[in-house]
């Protein structure tokens, strides 16, 4: 039984957020792991966004932004910082035509779950990728060589001062599992998504058939513990190429008998790291590094990792650790 912390839950006065004083982040984060932050401001629609960020800014106190927690390790010290959280069980999807405007704090497959069941492809394929849509648009989430960003038509972002803004989806510089966001830290508010008619019923199929692939290729998060890949998958050196799944790599070098602790490279997935009961964040940062090494050693190549992450871990670089980014 792991021990919690007492925290205390208040609503601050005049601002009417949600904040809890030393919130422990496993609670928040699919890898149920990770220490407490300073404190944690929940905030569901983009008025409350708005002043959670004008709160921690009023308090002079730098912040970190999570969604889902499905893309974050968050070490065991915990966060010297402020954490907004920024998600909502509502889907908060508003649809016009075959436009459809969403939260970045819904929960990315209600919109698919919508989007199928209304009759609008384009965006089937992100069927079980866990997260809210603003995660999703950060790392132009994706599946079966298709991203979200290609469906993004505009997007309200926010800065730390709370200012929001308009602007095209092209403007991101979505790439393979990147976006411009991940340089600036801007917010994504709220997108827009241009998405196309299509069959329900032949909507409905092949969600069903994903989300059947998904539970037979990928561990449930909510029985064992984990974040996705931890590693980018290694881009083609010329256009011609195709892009080569990091799991390839670490699966020739042994990888899927690796553990240290009670981190785990996940049985059918060489990327994938689970958790097991008494796992800590430091094993997983531990295994993820002995993984890296052994293609380094295997291959002469350097994994890019996918996964953020978030605080202080024994053996990470000092500075980009203090980045939080
Ligand atoms: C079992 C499993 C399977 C997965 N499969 C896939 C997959 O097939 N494809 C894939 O692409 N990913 C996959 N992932 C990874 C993860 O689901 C995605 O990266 C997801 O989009 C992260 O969203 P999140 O809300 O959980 O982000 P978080 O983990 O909360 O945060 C990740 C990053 O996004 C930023 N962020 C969060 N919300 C916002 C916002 N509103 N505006 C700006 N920045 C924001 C955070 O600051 C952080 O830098 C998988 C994860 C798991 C656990």
């Amino acid at each position: 039984m792991q021990r919690r912390r007492i925290v205390k839950t208040v609503n601050a006065y005049d601002s009417g957020l949600h904040i809890r004083y030393g919130a422990a982040l496993d609670e928040y984060t699919t890898f149920q792991l990770g220490g407490a932050c300073r404190l944690m401001i929940s905030c569901r629609t983009p008025e409350e966004l708005e002043r959670a960020v004008r709160y921690a800014s009023a308090l002079g106190m730098h912040y970190v932004l999570i969604g889902g927690g499905s893309n974050v390790l968050v070490s065991d010290k915990g966060v010297d910082a402020a954490v907004i959280r920024y998600f909502s069980d509502e889907p908060l999807i508003h649809r016009k035509k075959n436009m459809v405007e969403v939260a970045g704090s819904a929960v990315l497959d209600h919109l698919v779950g919508y989007a199928a069941d209304t009759g609008l492809g384009g965006i089937n394929y992100c069927s079980g990728i866990p997260g809210t849509v603003g995660g999703a648009v950060l790392g132009n989430a994706g599946a079966f060589g298709r991203q979200i960003g290609d469906a993004v038509e505009s997007v309200t972002l926010m800065n730390e001062r709370g200012e929001t803004w308009n602007e095209p989806g092209d403007a991101l510089d979505f790439s393979y599992r990147r976006s411009r966001l991940q340089r600036t830290g801007e917010i994504v508010v709220s997108c827009r998504l241009e998405l196309e008619n299509a069959d329900r019923n032949q909507l409905s199929e092949e969600r069903r058939n994903i989300l059947k692939m998904r539970s037979e290729k990928h561990p449930d998060w909510r029985v064992e513990p984990c974040i996705g890949s931890i590693f980018r998958n290694i881009e083609p050196t010329s256009s011609a190429g195709r892009r080569k799944a990091a799991g390839w790599f670490l699966e020739q070098a042994g990888a899927k008998d690796f553990k240290v602790g009670g981190a785990v490279v996940f049985d059918r997935h060489a990327n994938i790291i689970v958790k097991r009961p008494g796992g800590t964040a430091q094993d997983v940062f531990d295994l993820a590094a002995r993984m890296e090494e052994s293609v380094f050693e295997e291959f002469g190549m350097r994994l890019v990792r996918e996964v953020r992450y978030l605080g202080l871990f024994k053996g990470d670089d000092p500075q980009i650790a203090a980045e939080f980014h």
